[in-house]
């Protein structure tokens, strides 16, 4: 579980780090709104947790535009002002939850579990579906119409995350850092080889969906014509 922490008091986003690391998250820092924005959108996070007043871009901007972009990942808010209308306009922006400092780190905790339980989708039903695909944690196969085939752990994550942010383009930077870590010393290559293995099964199925190259950028998903 990787958490996003946009908060540009930088005592208290420390204390919000250390709290998850103690918590075995991973957690990283951005101190105004304008570099929390880009990194949301990475794909790498699980979970942002979003202050209100920030430098450079204020956390409702941040998250409207996050929502624009098509990312769905749980916002936790956080914010010193109380008042309802603030609370209503940052969950009509697409806020998950809003927390009103100061609170209780358990409190806290228990919003981010929660919310590491709603963003995969797939928890409720173990299914993920894009296009004429649909991808089963149940059997760790991609099925499409009445033809299925077996992924390995690697090529299932990779897919998952091809579905999770099918809105947006995602770079061979984040596949190695959500595939295999920061700590791997996995190259450029592997995100490649993993691709031309989900592309080879798309074959197989017959899929509408495939998997474009956007040129020195990465890849996304896209739903073909019908054939
Ligand atoms: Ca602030």
């Amino acid at each position: 579980m990787r958490v996003l922490i946009v908060e540009d008091e930088q005592r208290l986003a420390a204390t919000l780090q250390d709290l998850l690391v103690l918590n075995n998250y991973t957690a990283d820092v951005c101190h105004d709104g304008e570099s929390g924005l880009d990194n949301a959108l990475t794909g790498i996070y699980d979970v942002v947790i979003l202050d209100v007043m920030l430098p450079k871009l204020d956390g409702l901007t941040l998250l409207r535009r996050l929502r624009a972009h098509g990312s769905t990942i749980p916002v936790l808010m956080l914010t010193a002002r109380s008042d309802l209308s603030d609370r209503v306009e940052g969950l009509d922006c697409g806020a998950d939850y809003y927390l009103t400092k100061p609170f209780e780190p358990k409190e806290l905790l228990a919003c981010i579990r929660a919310l590491s339980r709603r963003s995969p989708e797939m928890n409720r039903t173990n299914e993920l579906t894009f296009g004429d695909l649909t991808l089963s944690k149940d059997t760790f196969s991609l099925i499409c119409g009445s033809r299925s085939v077996h992924l390995s752990r690697k090529e299932f994550d990779l897919c998952e995350l091809l579905i999770r942010n099918h809105a947006q383009v995602i770079t061979k930077e984040t596949i190695l850092l959500k595939i295999w870590g920061y700590e791997s010393d996995a190259e450029d290559n592997n995100a490649e080889v993993y691709i031309s293995f989900l592309r080879r099964k798309l074959t197989h199925l017959k899929s509408r969906v495939r998997i474009r190259t956007m040129r020195m950028i990465g890849y996304r998903l896209e739903e073909g014509e019908e054939t």
